[in-house]
């Protein structure tokens, strides 16, 4: 007689409790339960959903009760996978619910099998549609924008994609589809995005020595199948991405798969066609804007191993690809790689470095301006360092810096545009040219202040100075959206009339001066107003790659990667603002946000030149960045932050507490204050209590408190513990490594 042993499972429940729980295994489940399947389980009689961890042989615990129900026929998490949630877990002091739920987002964990979505099609014929819609245009013109929508799409679009659009909304559709104009079709389709369109094949090219150096010490590494991070430290448009796609090409050519992160928004069309058109394989896109019926199917196609790139921002580093050999980091510094709003607040780039590390794969970080973290990790052998230090499409571009100062005395106080650079941007113009402005303020001015009392306006509900929009005529709040109508005539502070003025000029004004100064010039503006709708992004820049226009105006989103060969000039505006902020990263952000955005310039077989207008015209910051010279800035920067001891030459922990109440959360702020440093571990210091940089956030007060020490992993279970007490009342988030303390 054979004996059955029974087997337990430890399951994540999706909600609520944060450790995880026993169950048994029922004997018919046995042979198809497995750590990373999701379960029914009850709790309290009542059925839960969760995720088993682990499979056990023992319990510590009596009367274990039995699984109901295994969902799906596979184990949506692998090994691996779920060895990343655990680390992740404990380094990020995370509860494991919530990692789960960022390796496995709820959309996936859903049990959808028929993929069919809704369709709007015309049901009456073209010419008929044309002379419908001209009738309909001034009685109804949401309808009619509606069906100009369809004419332009013959074969109708998904319901999804056509209420994405501007001003498009569900009731017209309706009352289109009512009148018999219109019809609503099922489809059954795969929502994979980008799945039929084509691309014209690139072969690889010719490599430069230090690239093909590079290289082969990258693919030796894939080769041996042993973990190693490689750094790719290379100026602006030395040529990393044929890198990357020559170490892609060989992870392939191995049966591998690849994960390359991007910046959210590099994740553009042109990082997409390059990809394309040199692998004819299947290459998926992750990204924020992703439909939920899109993230579904992308989701399961990699778990299937049907897909063997996929491109995407953070969250991609996640993706469940079943024989990963290859991940690559672009643009590593970029700090859109850390989640700082919600927990677990992960870094992507070591997320990344972490799962290369389990899986055996090859890590690759790539950047003109590396963090610190990394450059020292580079310089102390953890990571193998290459350098590319020559343009192969051309020489670096020329850099002048003008004194903003000298300018405010010439031209009474308003000078937003120098005249060295708009003498440039005429000759740019003239010969035909392109030119980037790079401005990291958008909006007509930035705030509104008092003349008497220095105060500028602020939200009602948040520590922010509110933003002129001129287009729009509205004072807006950046964070939570709450705006004010002008003119404001008397100080809501001092109480004093006409003593208001605008401050801080923004892109919109850029463009409209441009306009004013060269009437006929074509503009582009890029910046958080210009780009809320899904495809907006790639719009703009097909639009300027295509010579639509002369002048791209942006904030940092133009700054990151791009490639436009037939731009030759960039001008950098306000360049110093960022060295205002009291960070210790303040310094690192502004050196690498000129040298990224000066790349922009020269990249085709023309020379570029680059103007940074500044007010702080000595300071060793902006000259290091002009002159491209990382290594001097490196140093300088690692010198002082040794010295106040930051990283990386220690860690970094941010507790932040927020509530309604400021006295609750500073009281409760207190207590655990006190508990923390009773229980701190040798090594560790902490800091005291202080508002945080923006004090107040859509109504709540926040506090924070630093901690510094080495061993992350020593104080993570003490975080976690103390953090189990928290009232109801008061939101408490532990970001590990944060990007910055303010
Ligand atoms: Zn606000
Ligand atoms: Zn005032």
């Amino acid at each position: 007689m054979i004996v059955k042993m029974t087997l337990f499972a430890k399951v994540v429940l999706d909600q609520a409790i944060d450790r995880p729980l026993d169950y048994a295994i029922p004997l018919h489940l046995q042979k198809t339960a497995k750590a990373g399947h999701r379960v029914v389980v009850p709790v309290r009689e009542k059925p839960r959903k969760g995720t088993i961890i682990s499979i056990e042989t023992t319990s510590l615990f009596t009367n274990v009760k039995e699984i109901s129900e295994i969902l799906h026929d596979q184990n949506l998490l692998t090994p691996d996978l779920l060895e990343l949630a655990d680390w992740i877990s404990r380094y990020y002091a995370a509860p494991m619910s919530k990692v789960l739920l960022t390796l496995l987002p709820s959309i996936v964990r859903k049990e959808m099998s028929e993929k069919q979505q809704i369709v709007i099609q015309k049901a009456i014929s073209g010419p008929k549609l044309i002379e419908f819609t001209d009738q309909i245009r001034i009685k109804f013109p949401k309808q009619a924008a509606v069906l100009d929508v369809i004419l332009r799409n013959p074969k109708g679009l998904f319901l999804s994609e056509l209420l994405e659009l501007d001003g498009i909304t569900q009731s017209p559709i309706d009352s289109l589809i009512k009148k018999g104009i219109l019809e609503k079709a099922l489809l059954t389709v795969d929502r994979t995005p980008l799945h039929d369109e084509e691309y014209i094949p690139t072969k690889p090219k010719v490599l430069n020595e230090e690239q093909a150096v590079a290289l082969n010490s990258i693919r030796e590494s894939i080769d041996s199948n042993i973990f190693k991070t490689h750094l790719l430290h290379g100026i602006t448009g030395s040529g990393k991405t044929e890198v990357y796609m020559q170490a892609i090409d060989h992870t392939l050519s191995l049966g591998k798969q690849v994960i390359l992160l991007v910046p959210e928004i590099a994740l553009t069309r042109q990082t997409i066609e390059r990809l394309k058109s040199r692998f004819q394989r299947q290459i998926a896109v992750i990204h924020y804007r992703l439909s939920d019926g899109e993230r579904f199917d992308t989701w399961h196609h990699l778990r299937k191993g049907e897909i063997q790139i996929v491109i995407g921002a953070r969250s991609a580093v996640f993706s469940p690809l079943p024989n990963l050999g290859l991940i690559i980091v672009d643009e590593e510094h970029e700090s859109s790689y850390k989640q700082y709003e919600d927990s677990p607040c992960y870094h992507a780039r070591d997320v990344a470095v972490v799962r290369g590390k389990l899986t055996n794969a090859t890590v690759i970080l790539g950047s003109a301006t590396p963090s610190l973290e990394t450059y020292v990790n580079a310089k102390n052998g953890k990571y193998i360092l290459h350098e590319l230090n020559t343009r192969p499409s051309g020489e670096k571009p020329t850099v002048h810096i003008v004194n903003m100062r000298d300018e405010m005395d010439k031209k009474k106080g308003g000078a937003l545009l120098s005249d060295v650079l708009l003498d440039k941007i005429k000759k740019n113009y003239d010969a035909g040219s392109q030119t980037i402005l790079f401005l990291n303020r958008r909006g007509y001015y930035s705030c509104q202040i008092c003349k008497e009392c220095q105060k500028a306006i602020s939200c009602k509900h948040c520590d922010m100075s509110l933003t002129f929009h001129r287009g729009l005529n509205i004072l807006s709040c950046h964070i939570c959206g709450f705006t004010l109508k002008p003119p404001i005539e008397i100080c809501p502070s001092c109480h004093k009339p006409d003593t208001m003025k605008y401050q801080g000029p923004g892109t919109e004004q850029v463009e409209r001066s441009l306009h004013a100064i060269f009437p006929g010039i074509r503009t582009l503006r890029m910046d958080r107003d210009t780009t809320k709708h899904k495809g907006s992004h790639d719009r703009i820049f097909g639009e300027f790659r295509t010579g639509k226009a002369d002048i791209l105006i942006g904030t940092q989103m133009i700054a990151k990667g791009l490639h436009f060969p037939s731009v030759t000039l960039v001008g950098v505006l306000g360049a110093d603002s960022g060295l205002h902020i009291p960070d210790f990263r303040a310094n690192e952000h502004v050196f690498s946000l000129i040298t990224q955005v000066a790349g922009r310039s020269g990249r085709g077989h023309m020379p570029g030149e680059v103007v940074i207008q500044s007010f702080l015209f000595d300071h060793p910051i902006i000259k290091l960045a002009a002159s491209d010279d990382y290594k001097t800035f490196a140093e300088a920067e690692l010198i002082e932050r040794k010295e106040f001891d930051y990283p990386p030459f220690t860690r970094l922990v941010k507790i932040i507490f927020s509530g309604n109440n400021p006295l609750h959360i500073l009281s409760y702020a207190e207590n655990f204050y006190k508990a923390l440093k009773k229980a701190l571990p040798q090594g560790f210091t902490l800091h005291t209590i202080i508002p945080c940089g923006k004090a107040k956030i859509k109504d709540k007060h926040r506090f924070q408190c630093l901690i510094k020490g080495n061993n992350i992993l020593k104080i993570t279970p003490i975080l976690r513990s103390l953090t189990l007490k928290k009232p109801k009342s008061i939101h408490l988030l532990i970001d590990v490594d944060p990007t910055s303390t303010f």
